[in-house]
């Protein structure tokens, strides 16, 4: 039997990004007796893709622009994928979530000139209603929820990464599994709620923009536990990740606030190919389009050497690029490059996973006590998020997981688990600390990166997908023999070994789901189904684990709740 420590808590929070530290600070204002434990793989407030964002947050606060505006845009743009009810909520309590942030936890945005909140354009939005702090918002945003976590003071468990939802007898969350990164020791969390923000996973891809401690971490353990995802085969590709060789910088992402303020793309040969794809809304279509034109410029041999094209806003002149995205220059100059004066090489890079765990408005899930918020659900954004609706939504979904958490905490108690369940999440954890000859998770991760990319990337067909399948069944079976020093303090390869267990269940689910999905919508792009099939296609598929490894799938007509499809004539999907 391996030692673990317990702890007990009223509620456990797994992440602290934006969805984290919001579901904290509301649980604590619902009732500030509770005990809250913030458990987190990073660095509290500065760990995840919260703080990374540059663009900014969709609120409607204009009396030009309206909800329905907002609202309409998102359906648009996830091709009347979404859950209606997620997305309204999201566009319904943005405005609220906005205010709360500048009124009471003090965070400033950009103003215009007589005072008020500037917006900015984003693509695929009717009105111009991005809320911005210059061209890094995350920072602005995370480091004020950052300072509330000193005033409500929830326990901080720090590098201490959560592994496995332990369930009672009668299928309600009892607790987590967590590994103390620092120390390498295992911790038992009872709690009689659990609320999952890690943040959702981008990152099995070579050219990927995420936070790499997103490993899919939330939505693999309730794979695990039996729960379903959908939406899984969406994952959005974001149209310009710089190229860096590689270097760690490949993949970060020069901010789509760029193209709105009137960027050009061009390919190798100068030409700006948008003109071929979407020749009304060019650079400011959304990203599925953009992407998708880019990565056939570069399969087309129209492409850069090193597989990429060009972004170019240097005709609005080098002050005006510095006055505006003053840290999208920067970025460009710590590889090289220098956006303010010239074109900079970009190439689509793998971005944010639309798909995730099914939940309801109040962030609910099938099982009793288990709550999913921010980018580790699925259902809001449909087949393509809209830049600026994910801060919107972790935030609107942190802060209602942490009213819910609270109200659930009165109803409920600490339930029993067994205690089998407990120590084979830790043998499975402990699985590669031995010595003697065997895989190194290094490798492996290149692989399953290599091939997410070539095979369940950009465009897609079957014959890609099924090889993308055999790989991974390839290599959850040199998973079993990955082998590394059974030091446990700080063990990078160990960390790695239980990332890549994760991005292979998350891998498998989005790869089976996008064989089942023979059309084209959204950020699935199949080159050998290239038209959209709305007469068929408008079901969401979702996935489960049905035990002993085994999957199933099962498709679900989308409920037209609010507003019925509408597609623009000529609209490519
Ligand atoms: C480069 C970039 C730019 C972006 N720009 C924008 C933008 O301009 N506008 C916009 O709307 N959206 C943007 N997004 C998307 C946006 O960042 C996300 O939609 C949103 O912030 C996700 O919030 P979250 O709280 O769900 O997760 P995150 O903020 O990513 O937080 C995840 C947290 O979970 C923790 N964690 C992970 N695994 C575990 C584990 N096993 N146990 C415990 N903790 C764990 C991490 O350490 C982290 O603290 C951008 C994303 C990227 C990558």
């Amino acid at each position: 039997m391996s030692k673990y420590t317990v702890l007990t808590t009223d509620i456990a929070v797994l992440g602290s990004g934006g969805a984290g530290l919001l579901a904290v600070l509301h649980a604590k204002k619902a009732n500030p007796e509770l005990e809250v434990v913030l458990v987190s793989k990073g660095a509290v407030g500065r760990s995840g893709c919260t703080r990374m964002v540059q663009g900014g947050f969709n609120a409607v606060l204009s009396e030009d622009d309206s909800l329905e505006k907002h609202y309409i845009d998102t359906l648009k743009g996830g091709k009347f994928l979404n859950n209606q009810e997620l997305a309204w909520t999201l566009v319904e309590d943005a405005p609220k979530v906005i205010r709360e942030l500048e009124v009471e936890y003090g965070a400033f945005f950009d103003r215009t000139e007589d005072g008020r909140i500037k917006q900015k354009a984003f693509a695929g939005q009717s009105f111009d209603r991005t809320v911005h702090k210059g061209d890094l918002t995350g920072i602005e945003i995370m480091s004020r929820l950052r300072e509330q976590m000193f005033r409500v003071k929830p326990q901080e468990l720090e590098d201490v990464r959560a592994l496995d939802l332990i369930l009672s007898p009668n299928g309600e969350v009892a607790g987590i599994t967590c590994l103390d990164v620092r120390k390498g020791t295992l911790i038992f969390l009872r709690a009689k709620v659990v609320i999952v923000a890690t943040g959702g996973s981008a990152t099995m891809y070579r050219i990927a923009a995420p936070a790499r401690e997103k490993t899919g971490d939330g939505v693999a353990m309730c794979i695990r536990a039996g729960l379903e995802v959908r939406d899984m085969e969406m994952l959005q590709f974001h149209p310009t990740g710089l190229l860096a060789g590689e270097s760690r910088m490949t993949g970060a992402v020069l901010e789509e606030g760029l193209r709105g303020a009137g960027a050009y793309l061009v390919n190798a040969l100068g030409e700006r190919y948008m003109k071929r794809y979407d020749p009304v809304k060019m650079e400011r279509a959304t990203r599925d389009v953009v992407a998708r034109a880019s990565y056939m410029e570069i399969m087309a041999g129209r492409g850069t050497p090193q597989g990429g094209v060009f972004i170019d806003i240097s005709h609005l002149g080098e002050a005006e690029v510095l006055r505006r995205f003053p840290g999208m220059v920067a970025r460009t100059r710590l590889i090289g490059g220098d956006l303010a004066t010239r074109p900079v090489e970009v190439s689509p890079t793998s971005h944010y996973a639309m798909g995730g765990v099914i939940i309801d408005k109040d962030c609910f899930t099938s099982v009793p006590g288990l709550l999913v918020a921010g980018e580790d659900a699925g259902g809001a954004h449909g087949a393509n998020r809209l830049g600026g609706n994910g801060v919107a939504e972790s935030t609107v979904y942190g802060c209602r997981a942490g009213r819910t958490a609270a109200a659930e905490v009165a109803k409920r108690d600490f339930l029993p688990f067994n205690e089998e369940d407990v120590q084979a999440s830790i043998r499975k954890t402990e699985i590669p600390l031995k010595s003697g000859p065997g895989f190194t998770p290094f490798d492996l991760t290149r692989q399953l990166k290599d091939s997410m990319w070539e095979n369940c990337g950009v465009v897609r067909s079957a014959e890609g997908l099924n090889r993308a399948q055999s790989d991974i069944a390839a290599l959850n079976e040199e998973l079993k023999k990955v082998r590394i020093s059974s030091s446990r303090e700080f063990n990078v390869g160990w960390n790695e070994y239980l990332d890549l267990e994760n991005q292979l269940t998350v891998a498998e689910s989005m790869i089976d789901s996008a064989i089942i999905r023979t059309e084209t919508r959204g950020s699935h792009t199949r080159s050998d189904f290239p038209e959209s099939d709305h007469a068929n296609w408008l079901r969401y598929i979702v996935y489960k684990k049905v035990g002993s490894g085994k999957s199933e799938i099962s498709l679900r007509d989308v409920q037209f709740t609010r507003v019925k499809p509408e597609f623009d004539e000529g609209s490519e999907s």
